[in-house]
Parts: structure tokens; C-alpha cells; sequence
């Protein structure tokens, strides 16, 4: 099969790695028919499906594959595969970005911009015509021939940076281990991180199953309990180095990479005219500039100091009473240590309390539940297959072949029967696959002309806590709060009622994408959503009212401590994007680490040995050409916006399916296809309320 096949599921087994360049290179030339044509029609006969409606369909099957070569990318990562990829890389960049640079496109489009027809569109039509007007000139359509020459240049070589940034944070996590053999050393190590430690091991030592042995890495789930549990100080010190070494280190430095990746991005942005990286990403979205989204991170910074500064002081005193004298700054390899017996003592909670009333089984049946509540929907899982790649077996009739064993598929229906969307869900971890949690689409449905309605295609992946020992994994509640979120994003995909398909679902502006998403979270952390999810694995009870109480009290637990982390990043991102001349041209260079550390140190939490900057593993802004670059605000920012949405819930019901329906006319189902700010209104019948974020952690003094 072909990686342009237009199959809604395709063979995933046939698709191997050295049928990435042939069809590749078929389907950019495929495109490139598509956009001439619609570049050389006669001008005298433009209309909506000549120009903008051809438009929005040239690049489908190109887009169809080369998501696919991602995706596989992502979750099957193989060198063969990563040699295919990374060799295409370039080309397709480089076309996407002279779509934008295409003179007899960027001719007939502004033609058709002047005619009566285009003069009378209204609703996503207009939308669409606007946005794509500002994504050529935002894309140097404007600019003389040598200059669009050095922007293809530019793009090209961002391209090919933030990409081995992104390998080195991956290669680097997966290059190390740690395995502890004395027992002993495991003190306060929950039983669920233990397990999965000795079956790490076990695995990768199939010879010595009978030798004790505990396998960590840097991955999250092994990571993260470690740190927060582990009694043995010199243990959690070594973890800790070792992921503060991540992209720091040859052969996997991305300390090299970052001024290189500043300096091109901001090259970029001048030759477009802008001042600022952050303003050319920035202009068109709700923050409107650089120095906007500043304004709004420091003042949120502002107001979090004095409780940032007592939760500190809490901490400090905690350890010291705890541990003895002298009281101080804590190591960095103590804070969550510290934080989580602060928690234990001052709370009396155990988050791994939860562990068994969120079987994973369980949760997602919840989820469903709730999402086909709230939203009027049905879910249906399909079965599925899995096939070695190459093997060339067919997937019988009825089922979905998938491309590791573990993944399912769902279909999502109206209440009516229509279908409106499929997902694949991909959850635990695996070496081969990239870290985090993600949400992504392979096709894009929706409204077509006649009343014809297309279901859409996506994807959820996690990197959750994996089964053990043929047990269904037991999730943390964060891990839940995980779930929903990449949910949240998914229905913004899958309940997409736009007819342009550019401007479906996620295509939105960055700092109004987490909206949909971050809701999601708030119903893991009330009575009513928990019901749905929480079940004891074993006998089936529900969550206990004392547990609830005590998980409910850990929300505002450390919670300007954890805000202005993410302020903290935040701030990283802009001012490495806002001074990008002096990080890149000044002579003597500034020294990144002295830089950040200076202008961050009323963001960072003190600390008795400093630890490096977070910047060289910081993929969100540095693995890709944009991504979350200049962006990372965007998490306060929608949070803002999903905390003041989520009280329209409160007032009307959390299970409420008028404001549910409301939230999925108003906003999931329109995508892009007018301004977030707009769509924020028609849902609140106001604008966001800048405290809304901190009334709900009960920061608002
Ligand atoms: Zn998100």
C-alpha cells in the first residue's frame, strides 16, 4: 500500500520504510499539479471553488502521507525509518513553505480577493479568504525574489535544526538506565513503580529474571516516582543529574542548537518585516505581540510572588524540622521529595490512593460516558489487528488494523447514527516512541457541498503507566487529568462541523487550542465527573467521600508554586525569543545559562546547588520549526479562558447537556472559522475574566 492510498484506515504493516521516498515524491508532485493548476486557470472565470475551494483540497494527499511518515515516525521509531524521514524532511518543508511563496497562486488569489463574488462571501468563507491572504504575506509572498530565495533558506535550515533537537532530547532519555540491585535502596517507592521497575529489568535482562534488579530511566513513569518517592537522597541526586544532563551532553548537545535556532527564527521574522520573532508568531493570535503575552505572564508573576514566596518558606521549614539543621534552600533533587512528604503531612494524602479506584479500563469507559453525556455523542470500540510490518496480511472484514498491538480504535456518532469521527488510542510507552502526550489528526471530514457530511480521523497517545504482570494499568490521577485533556482536544478534531477544512477543529490560534483541552481537566476534579471514571478495580466501589475531600484540598497545594513554573517557562521562551540579538550577535556571546538564570531568578524557586537551565530539553519550543516557540503562554493563557468557561458548568449543571451542546455549537464545532475572541463571547456572553485562573486554586487574595 501506498503511503497516498486514500483508505479512511490504512494497512499500517504495508507501509515500510522504503516507501517513503518514491511516495513521497509522488505525492509533492501530486500537489504541485494541484496548486499550478489553480495558478494558471483563466482569470477571467475565478470563483470560491476555483480559487480558495481548490485551495483548501491541494495538498490533501500529500498531507495524508506525510502524516503518515510522522506518525509512524513517532510511534514506531526505527533507523531505517528515521534515515526515510529525515531524508524527505527537507523537501516537504520546503514545499509547504513555497506553497506560500508560488507567484502565480499568490497572483490569482489576490485577483480573486478583488471580485464581487469574493467580496460577498460571508461566515468561514470570508474567514478563509482573510486568513489566507495573511498566511502568504505572512510567508514573504510580498517580498523581492532574493529574499524569498533567503526565507526558503532560513526555513529549511530551522527546520533541520529544531529536528535534531527533538532527536537529541529522545536519543538522550533513551541512552540512559539505571539499574539498582540492592532492595534496599527502594525505600518509599510506591509497590506500582517498583513493579514496573523489576519488569523493566527482567525484560531487558531475559537471561538474569532470577537476580534482583530494578530498571529506571528517564522516561516520566519511571522518572517521576522515583524523584517524589524514593527515600535514598544519593539515588534520587543521580536520577536527577542525569536528567538535567539531557541535551547538555555530546554526542546529544543542544546547547549549540539553541543561539543557532534563535538566530535563524529571528532572521526570519526581520525579513518579514517584524521586530521580533514573537510578534511575527503573535501578531494574528489573541495576544496580538511579544511584548502582550510578556505583560500578561508578568503580571500573573506579579501577583504569585507572596504565596510562591511562602510555599517556599512552608517547604524549606518542612525539610527542616524533618531532616534536622541547618534549614535552607532545598537540592533540586529534593523538591519534589520534599513537596510530596509535605503534602503527606499536611494533607495526610497519598495520591497512590488513588491508584486503584483508576483502572485504565475503567477511566476511559468513564470518560466515554460523560463526553456521550455532556456532548450527546456515542462511542463504539472496533477491533482491531496488528501485523509485522511488511508481512503483507490483510485485515479481515470489520476490524481496524493498527500498528502495535496496543492500540485501539473507536468510532464517535451522533445521537442520530451519523458518523462523525474515528480515533486511534496509542497509551503506554515504549522505547521506539517519542515522550509525552499528544493528540493528531490523519484526515479531516466534515459538512461537504450537497449535505454530505465526511467523518473525521484522529489520533490520542500517552505515555501512561503500562500494565503489569497482566494486570490493567492503574492510573495516577494526573495521568487521568492527561487523558482528558488530549481528549478535550480530540472532540475540538472530531466534532469539527467546518466546511473549510483548513480551518477545522485545532487549526486555531495557539493560545485558544488548549481551551478545549484544559476544560476537559476540570471534571477529573469534581464529584460528579469522578463518578463516571473512579471504580475500585476490584470491587467496583467508588471513589471513598474522605479520599475525594483530601484530593480535592491538593489543588491548591502548592499551587503558585506550580503556576509560576509555568510562568517560569513561559518567560524563558519569550525573552529567548524577544533578545534574540543579543544571544546570537553580541561579542562576547552571552553565556545562555548566566543569561536566563538572571533575568528568571524571581520565577525559580531557590535552590542550594543551581541546577542548569531547562533549556536544552525544552522541546516544546525548540523541536520544531514553530511549535510552542514564543507560545508557551498559551497554556496560562487558555487557562484563563477554560477556567472562566467551566463556570458557566458550574452555574448550570456539570453534566449539563444544554451547556454541553452550547460549548460544542459554539466553540468545538467552529474551529477557526471566526476569531477565538469571538467564539470565547458567543459562549460567555462576555469577555474571559483574567482571574479566573487564580480563583480556582484559591489564589485570590
Ligand atoms: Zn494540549
Amino acid at each position: 500500500m501506498s503511503f497516498l492510498a486514500p483508505d479512511f484506515t490504512p494497512a499500517w504493516s504495508r507501509f515500510t520504510a522504503d516507501r517513503v521516498e518514491p511516495d513521497i515524491i509522488a505525492a509533492l508532485a501530486d500537489a504541485q499539479a494541484r496548486f499550478d493548476a489553480i495558478a494558471t486557470q483563466n482569470p477571467a472565470n475565478l470563483t470560491y471553488a476555483s480559487v480558495l475551494g481548490a485551495f483548501d483540497e491541494a495538498a490533501a494527499t500529500l498531507d495524508r502521507a506525510w502524516t503518515r511518515v510522522q506518525h509512524l515516525d513517532t510511534v514506531c521509531n526505527a533507523p531505517a525509518l528515521r534515515i526515510a524521514h529525515n531524508a524527505m524532511l527537507p523537501k516537504v518543508t520546503d514545499f509547504y513553505t513555497r506553497i506560500y511563496l508560488h507567484e502565480g497562486l499568490w497572483k490569482v488569489i489576490q485577483a480573486y480577493a478583488t471580485t464581487p463574488n469574493a467580496r460577498a462571501l460571508a461566515g468561514a468563507r470570508r474567514r478563509f479568504l482573510e486568513e489566507t491572504l495573511a498566511d502568504f504575506r505572512d510567508s514573504g509572498a510580498e517580498l523581492p525574489p532574493a529574499d524569498k530565495k533567503e526565507l526558503e533558506r532560513l526555513n529549511t535550515e530551522i527546520s533541520a535544526n529544531t529536528q535534531k533537537f527533538s532527536e537529541n532530547v529522545l536519543d538522550a532519555t533513551n541512552a540512559w538506565e539505571l539499574v539498582v540491585t540492592e532492595e534496599g535502596r527502594l525505600i518509599g517507592l510506591p509497590e506500582s513503580a517498583r513493579a514496573a521497575a523489576r519488569q523493566s529489568f527482567q525484560q531487558k535482562n531475559p537471561d538474569l529474571t532470577a537476580q534482583p534488579g530494578w530498571r529506571f530511566t528517564l522516561h516520566a513513569p519511571s522518572y517521576l516516582p522515583l524523584m517524589k518517592y524514593a527515600q535514598d537522597d544519593a539515588l534520587r541526586r543521580q536520577v536527577w543529574q542525569a536528567a538535567a544532563n539531557i541535551g547538555r551532553v555530546a554526542p546529544h548537545d543542544n546547547t549549540v542548537l539553541i543561539p543557532k535556532i534563535l538566530e535563524l527564527r529571528h532572521a526570519k521574522a526581520r525579513l518579514l518585516g517584524r521586530a521580533q520573532f514573537a510578534d511575527l508568531v503573535l501578531h494574528r493570535r489573541m495576544a496580538k505581540s511579544g511584548a502582550g503575552a510578556l505583560t500578561f505572564i508578568e503580571k500573573l508573576h506579579d501577583q504569585l510572588v507572596p504565596a510562591f514566596l511562602r510555599e517556599q518558606r512552608d517547604l524549606e521549614e518542612f525539610k527542616g524540622t524533618r531532616s534536622g539543621p541547618p534549614p535552607g534552600p532545598l537540592e533540586p533533587w529534593e523538591t519534589l521529595f520534599w513537596s510530596e512528604q509535605l503534602r503527606q503531612a499536611k494533607l495526610d494524602f497519598d495520591e497512590e490512593l488513588l491508584r486503584p479506584y483508576l483502572p485504565i479500563e475503567g477511566v476511559l469507559c468513564g470518560l466515554f460516558k460523560l463526553v456521550e453525556t455532556i456532548f450527546d455523542v456515542r462511542l463504539v470500540a472496533r477491533p482491531t489487528v496488528y501485523f509485522e510490518p511488511g508481512s503483507g496480511e490483510v485485515a479481515p472484514a470489520g476490524t481496524v488494523e493498527v500498528w502495535h498491538p496496543e492500540v485501539k480504535f473507536y468510532e464517535l456518532h451522533d445521537k442520530d447514527g451519523r458518523h462523525l469521527g474515528s480515533f486511534y488510542a496509542d497509551w503506554h510507552p515504549r522505547e521506539s516512541k517519542r515522550g509525552g502526550a499528544w493528540m493528531n489528526y490523519f484526515e479531516t471530514g466534515g459538512p461537504r457541498p450537497h449535505g454530505k457530511f465526511v467523518p473525521h480521523l484522529g489520533i490520542i497517545a500517552g505515555n501512561l503507566t503500562a500494565p503489569v504482570a497482566g494486570q490493567q494499568a492503574l492510573l495516577t490521577h494526573d495521568e487521568v487529568c492527561t487523558i482528558f485533556h488530549e481528549f478535550g482536544h480530540l472532540l475540538h478534531h472530531l466534532l469539527g462541523e467546518v466546511e473549510v477544512k483548513s480551518l477545522n477543529g485545532v487549526r486555531v490560534t495557539w493560545d485558544f487550542v488548549e481551551l478545549p483541552s484544559q476544560i476537559m481537566e476540570n471534571w477529573v476534579w469534581e464529584r460528579a465527573g469522578l463518578d463516571f471514571v473512579a471504580r475500585h478495580h476490584e470491587t467496583g466501589a467508588p471513589l471513598p467521600e474522605e479520599i475525594f475531600k483530601k484530593m480535592r484540598a491538593t489543588r491548591s497545594f502548592l499551587a503558585a508554586t506550580g503556576m509560576m513554573r509555568m510562568a517560569a517557562f513561559s518567560k524563558m521562551d519569550l525573552d529567548a525569543h524577544l533578545h534574540a540579538d543579543e544571544l546570537t550577535k553580541r561579542q562576547p556571546l552571552p553565556d545562555l545559562e548566566v543569561w536566563l538564570r538572571t533575568r528568571l531568578a524571581s520565577y525559580l524557586p531557590r535552590y542550594h546547588t543551581e541546577p542548569p537551565s531547562f533549556a536544552p530539553r525544552f522541546t516544546h519550543v525548540f523541536s520544531e520549526p514553530v511549535g510552542y516557540a514564543a507560545g508557551y503562554y498559551s497554556y496560562k493563557w487558555a487557562e484563563v479562558l477554560d477556567a472562566d468557561a467551566f463556570t458557566r458548568f458550574q452555574k448550570e449543571g456539570l453534566l449539563n447537556p444544554a451547556t454541553g451542546g452550547d460549548f460544542r455549537r459554539k466553540v468545538l464545532a467552529r474551529g477557526n472559522s471566526a476569531p477565538p475572541e469571538q467564539l470565547f463571547r458567543d459562549f460567555m456572553g462576555r469577555d474571559p475574566d483574567p482571574s479566573a485562573d487564580l480563583a480556582r486554586c484559591g489564589l485570590l487574595s
